[in-house]
């Protein structure tokens, strides 16, 4: 089948070479799905999810019970007092904004002792001047970078904290940067620093591309808060839409009355009959991140064994489902893309070309075959054409979808020549 698809035979036994080194790496995978597998279902039936949790309602939403539910699973799950989960948070960005915006009052500071966010929270904080700001509304930010090696500048973050510091941010993934992802554990040593400085200071975790990575979410290591979006992890690729905000009673509530209004709070919006895709995308989430990691390190291994540099490398830990190549050329970035596209189920047959996309200073090249538009669970790449010319992948509903994505990108460098494979016997 390989064959039937493109691949060559010289590709193919390479992967296969690569793959047996990684058995007990997958098996590890697995294991942390098994577990976030039971957590999730232990939550559905804690909760009594029924049928009748599937059925929609329209207009207010009034007494919307497969929504109130599946916020009590989202609870449940990530071990916070409440949660909001809705369809009405359009995207991750959204999600963050409502949960800043709602905790944040002006005269408020936040901070990020994590260096700069993610790229479109930059308007949303006013760290790029932008039309309705948390600056405009007089909430004012701080950043402390990393140091050189990644780690925290622990001296300068207690340094940074004052009396108008409200929140403080912590974005686990690395984005479209070079530095590392948190791991849980030490994100729980930041949040444990922050605490001792200011005990009553809202300790947020942007955990977008981080769930069921790990055993434990940044809910179990101190956080008041934890932000994410269902075309990521948590909605395992059924959910066709969506934003959560788990956390503390009181951030909810807030977050909640930004979303709709004062004195509406959870009490409204619709599901529209979404709900069952959340419910079963929540229970798929587990082995749906298993097989994005597993294309991770499979693809981590393949062009680290061919000289490229890959962050994370071959062989340590996961705290996220984005890996990073460095082609060094745009050709190589544009020719692993058009690899990823050929590979997808939808829209196999275009060619994606660099582009000038609103809001990037340089053109971008994305590759994406997806069932939901922008849905980076589902196996996908992009990457900015100026040096060092990386690319930043992630997905793949299955494994053997991932892999074979991998494959077909491997083999457009191969036709290329743009990479040698080595020789076996
Ligand atoms: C994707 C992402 C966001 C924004 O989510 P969108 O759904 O693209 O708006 C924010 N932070 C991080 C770390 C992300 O990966």
């Amino acid at each position: 089948m390989y064959q039937e698809l493109g691949i060559c035979e010289e590709v193919q036994r390479f992967g296969e070479t690569i793959l047996e080194k990684l058995k007990e790496r997958f098996e590890a995978v697995d294991a942390v799905a098994e577990y976030n597998q039971l957590k999730v279902l232990k939550a559905m039936q804690d909760n009594r999810v029924s049928d009748i949790h599937f059925a929609g309602t329209s207009g207010y939403g009034y007494n919307d019970l497969g929504r109130d539910t599946l916020e009590a699973v989202y609870a449940s799950v990530f071990h916070a007092e409440d949660a909001l989960v809705r369809p009405q948070l359009i995207s991750g960005t959204h999600a963050l904004h409502v949960a800043l915006s709602g905790n944040l009052r002006p005269g408020d500071e936040l901070l990020s002792p994590v260096g700069k966010p993610y790229d479109t929270l930059e308007e949303v904080i006013g760290i790029r001047e932008s039309v309705g700001s948390l600056k405009e509304y007089g909430v004012s930010y701080r950043q402390v970078d990393l140091l050189k090696d990644g780690s925290f500048d622990y001296e300068n973050i207690k340094k940074a904290i004052n009396e108008k510091t409200k929140l403080v941010t912590i974005q686990r993934s690395k984005g479209y940067q070079t530095r590392p992802t948190f791991s849980v554990e030490s994100i729980g040593e930041l949040i444990r620093f922050v605490k001792s400085v200011k005990p009553d200071v809202i300790c947020m975790v942007d955990n977008c591309y981080g769930e069921f990575v790990e055993e434990r979410e940044p809910m179990d290591v101190g956080a008041d808060m934890m932000v994410g979006s269902l075309i990521k992890n948590p909605g395992g690729g059924l959910a066709p839409i969506g934003g959560y905000i788990v956390g503390r009673r009181d951030c909810i509530e807030r977050a909640a009355c930004r979303l709709s209004a004062p004195g509406l709070g959870k009490e409204v919006g619709a599901s529209l009959g979404l709900s069952q895709s959340f419910y079963q995308g929540l229970f798929l989430a587990p082995t749906v991140v298993a097989s994005a990691l597993k294309g991770a390190i499979f693809a981590a291994n393949i062009y680290e064994s061919l000289g490229f540099a890959v962050v994370p490398n071959g062989s340590e830990s996961r705290h996220d489902i984005i890996q990073a190549v460095t082609f060094g050329t745009p050709e190589g970035v544009i020719a692993f893309c058009e690899g990823i596209q050929a590979a997808a189920p939808v829209d196999s047959f275009v060619t994606p070309e660099p582009w000038d996309m609103p809001g990037y200073d340089a053109q971008v090249i994305m590759a994406a075959g997806a069932f939901v538009q922008g849905a980076s669970i589902e196996l996908s790449a992009d990457a900015p054409i100026k040096p060092p010319y990386a690319v930043y992948f992630q997905g793949g509903l299955t494994w053997y979808h991932a892999k074979f994505g991998i494959l077909k990108s491997l083999q457009r460098l191969v036709e290329k020549g743009l990479v040698t494979l080595p020789q076996f016997s």
